[in-house]
């Protein structure tokens, strides 16, 4: 087989550098170890904002910035193309812990981002059943996305455009002559190809081996978390509050997560995590207690220092791309992640500067 661009990995990293290729006139073919959109890119939470953003480097606001402005008409397009709503929804973000509200409102102010400290009075009009507190910051501007929609969602697009999806096929090696990339391998069989882009989530390093991975500082950090099955009118905003958050969905199903476990490539759930979001959940928003409990699940994150993503070319082969490392902020950086990343395997001047996020940085 042959194809002049493979992407390696069908999380939102595969399909968004598939998308945004195909923006370039590029049809790539996606090949997925699994099924696609089954790993972190379906566990998380699709908070389009890092949490506690002024706590992140410049080269993480630059990404996380790019693509907030642009998510709302990406979220429309991808509707319209595949019939599946990725529930892009602007519910806001509050945050009940103040302690830095300095630096939140000095970082905001650098980057002209809306977020306010509002009192107790102002909160219980935000969000009524929320447990009261004296003050909170409140970003108005904070979007989500519902991660398997938003999955499914791109598939379909994808499809529909006619980019070619390989699932169940798990690459087993690069095919490189004289630096040169030239393919993949695969239990199916090897796949020629001039390109190669890599969005293998936590998996990355591995995939590139020890050699060609030296760079690479991608490891697995697990997360898990809860939903509960709320009703629509229960939680209107998104909620932070000492490192756990909330997310309330359309149909008012809600979201806790997440725990942070350096833990390898372990992806069960734990009792330990049950409880301790069990109780993060009630205590932000009490009527839980009272409220289901529909599902644990866990992902396992693409971590990097600073989580700060590698998106450019390898240094030492020609034709290989990386675009991973994503951490916790791969919905909300993946889109200008993915432009970057198409803009240089296509040559067009990138509108995002390359060398924050070079490899061998
Ligand atoms: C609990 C949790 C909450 C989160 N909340 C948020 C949030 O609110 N906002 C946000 O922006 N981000 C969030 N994230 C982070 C975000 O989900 C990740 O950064 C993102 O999903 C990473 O996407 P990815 O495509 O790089 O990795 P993945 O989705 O893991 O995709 C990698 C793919 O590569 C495939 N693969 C692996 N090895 C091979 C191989 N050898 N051959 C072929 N395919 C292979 C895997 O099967 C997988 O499908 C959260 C993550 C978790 C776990």
């Amino acid at each position: 087989m042959n194809s002049d661009v493979v992407i390696i990995g069908g999380g939102i990293a595969g399909f968004l550098s598939a998308y945004e290729l195909l923006q370039r006139g590029v049809k790539a073919t996606i090949v997925e170890r699994g099924e696609c959109g089954r790993e972190s890119s379906w566990a998380g939470g699709g908070i389009l904002s890092p949490l506690y953003p002024w706590r992140y480097p410049e080269p993480v606001t630059r990404l996380a910035s790019w693509g907030q402005a642009r998510y709302e008409a990406f979220a429309n397009t991808l509707y319209k193309g595949s019939g599946t709503d990725p529930e892009w929804l602007k519910s806001g973000l509050l945050f009940l812990d103040t302690e830095e509200k300095q630096q939140a409102r000095e970082w905001a102010e650098k980057f002209d981002i809306s977020l306010e400290l509002i009192d107790s009075k102002r909160l219980s009009v935000l969000s009524p059943s929320l447990k009261p507190v004296d003050e909170a910051i409140w970003m108005p501007d904070v979007a989500q996305m519902r991660n398997p929609r938003l999955m499914q969602s791109l598939k379909q697009f994808l499809l529909e455009a006619g980019i070619k999806i390989l699932e169940n096929t798990p690459v087993t090696g690069l095919k490189i002559s004289e630096n040169r990339l030239t393919g993949i391998k695969t239990p199916k069989g090897d796949i020629s190809a001039n390109r190669v882009v890599l969005t293998g989530g936590a998996w990355s390093r591995e995939i590139l081996g020890e050699e060609l991975g030296k760079d690479l500082r991608v490891e697995p950090v697990r997360g898990q978390m809860l939903i509960f099955k709320a009703s629509p009118d229960l939680l209107p905003t998104m909620v932070l509050n000492h490192g756990k958050y909330l997310i309330p969905r359309k149909d008012g199903h809600i979201l806790i997560g997440s725990t942070l476990e350096y833990v390898g490539f372990q992806k069960d759930t734990t009792p330990a995590a049950f409880d301790e979001l069990k109780l993060a959940a009630c205590d932000m928003l009490p009527e839980l207690a009272k409220t289901p409990i529909e599902k644990h699940w866990s992902g396992l994150r693409p971590g990097s220092p600073e989580g700060i993503p590698y998106i450019g070319p390898h240094p030492e082969v020609t034709g290989l791309f990386v675009n991973t490392g994503h951490f916790r902020n791969g919905v909300v950086l993946g889109l200008a992640s993915a432009s970057l990343l198409a803009d240089l395997v296509t040559n067009n001047p990138p509108e995002l500067d390359p060398c924050l996020y070079k490899l061998d940085r």
